[in-house]
C-alpha cells in the first residue's frame, strides 16, 4: 500500500507538534510521525518563559525569544481550542544572589506536556520511529519500522535524535524532580549553583525543580542529581522538606554546536525542512519555529 501525504512531520514533540498543529491550521494535509523514545525532551521540560533568565539578551536569539513571548498567548487561546489547558501564566519571580527579589511580569510559563497533548488533538499521529528519509520521484519518502510514507514535505522536528538524519544536533541531558505536597510558589529563578540554572515552580503536576546540564545520552535518573535538586529546592522553597517525589525526569536537550537552533531547508535532502536544535529554549522558541516553517512550507508549494 503506497501512503502519502502532503506534509509529513517527524517528530511529535513541543516544536513537531506545534510545527504540525500550525501547518494543519492552515489547511495542509499532515501526518506526525512519533517513535515516543523515552528522553524526549518535552516530557521533562520547565516550560518556563524566561529569556532575561536565561540571559539571552545580547545574543542572537533574543529577538526571536521576545517574538516567541509575544505570540504564546494567541497560540495557546488557539490549543486551548482542543478542551485542554496549557497553563500558561504569566510573571516570573527572580531570586538574587543577594537576597533581592525581582519580578519580571513580562515573562511566563506553561506545562509543555499539556502543550503537546493539546497540539496532537486533531492531527493524525503515528507511533513509528522513521529510520531513513530520501528524495523519491519528487517528493519524499520516509521509511519507518511501521512502513514506507511518501510526501511532497517533510519536515525534520526529531529533537536530540535529528543528528542521525544528517544535521548537526546532539543531546544535552536535563534531570528535574516533581515534588508532591510542596507548598505552591508560582514561578521562581534562583541564582545559578554549579553552573546550572535553579528553578522551581508549581505544575498542575506538582512542584517542579530544575535542572541539571550534562553531556550525555543517559536516560535514566542518578542520586547524584537527585541530591542537588532536592538541595536547589531546599535553597529556592521554604518548607519543601517533607514534599515526596512524584517524578524524577529526564530529558535530552537538542543542541547545536553554536548555539543556534536549525529551521530551514536540509543542508542535502530536497523536498526536506529541519525543525531542530533548540536547545533549553525550545518551549519559548516554538511558536517563532512553527510561523517560520509554515512560511517555508507554503513558499515551496507556490514555487
Ligand atoms: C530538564 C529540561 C528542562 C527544560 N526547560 C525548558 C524551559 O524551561 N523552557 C524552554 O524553553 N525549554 C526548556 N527545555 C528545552 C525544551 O524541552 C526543548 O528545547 C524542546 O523540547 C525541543 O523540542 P523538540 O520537539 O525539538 O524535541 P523533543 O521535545 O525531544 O521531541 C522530539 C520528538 O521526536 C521523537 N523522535 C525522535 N526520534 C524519532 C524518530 N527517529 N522517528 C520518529 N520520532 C522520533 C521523540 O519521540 C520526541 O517525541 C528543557 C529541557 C529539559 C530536558
Amino acid at each position: 500500500m503506497i501512503r502519502v501525504r502532503e506534509v509529513i512531520v517527524v517528530g511529535g514533540g513541543l516544536i513537531g507538534a506545534l510545527v504540525a498543529f500550525t501547518l494543519r491550521g492552515a489547511g495542509a494535509d499532515v501526518l506526525v510521525l512519533d517513535a515516543d523514545r523515552p528522553g524526549a525532551a518535552w516530557r521533562a521540560a520547565a516550560g518556563l518563559l524566561t529569556p532575561d533568565g536565561e540571559r539571552l539578551r545580547g545574543t542572537p536569539l533574543h529577538a526571536d525569544a521576545l517574538e516567541g513571548l509575544r505570540r504564546w498567548p494567541a497560540l495557546a487561546a488557539r490549543l486551548e481550542r482542543s478542551g485542554l489547558p496549557v497553563h500558561l501564566r504569566p510573571g516570573v519571580t527572580r531570586l538574587q544572589a543577594g537576597g533581592g527579589v525581582v519580578c519580571t511580569p513580562g515573562e511566563g510559563s506553561l506545562h509543555p506536556p499539556s502543550v503537546v497533548r493539546a497540539a496532537r488533538q486533531g492531527l493524525e499521529v503515528v507511533a513509528a520511529q522513521v529510520q531513513a528519509i530520501g528524495p523519491s520521484g519528487g517528493g519524499v519518502r520516509v521509511r519507518t519500522d511501521a512502513g514506507d510514507w511518501y510526501a511532497g514535505q517533510v519536515v525534520l522536528a526529531a529533537g536530540a535524535w535529528s543528528g542521525a538524519f544528517g544535521v548537526p544536533v546532539g543531546a544535552r541531558q536535563g534531570q528535574a524532580l516533581l515534588l508532591r505536597g510542596a507548598p505552591g510558589v508560582g514561578a521562581w529563578y534562583g541564582p545559578p549553583a554549579q553552573g546550572f540554572s535553579r528553578y522551581a515552580l508549581s505544575r498542575p503536576d506538582g512542584l517542579y525543580v530544575g535542572a541539571t546540564s550534562r553531556d550525555t545520552w543517559a536516560v535514566t535518573p542518578d542520586l547524584h542529581a537527585a541530591r542537588w535538586l532536592r538541595g536547589a529546592a531546599r535553597t529556592l522553597v521554604p518548607g519543601v522538606d517533607g514534599a515526596e517525589v512524584a517524578a524524577h525526569l529526564v530529558g535530552l536537550r537538542p543542541v547545536t554546536p553554536d548555539g543556534m537552533p536549525r529551521v530551514g531547508p536540509h543542508p542535502t535532502v530536497p523536498g526536506v525542512l529541519v525543525a531542530a536544535g533548540h536547545g533549553r529554549h525550545g518551549s519559548l522558541l516554538a511558536p517563532v519555529t512553527a510561523a517560520r516553517v509554515q512560511a517555508l512550507v507554503e513558499q515551496s508549494v507556490s514555487a
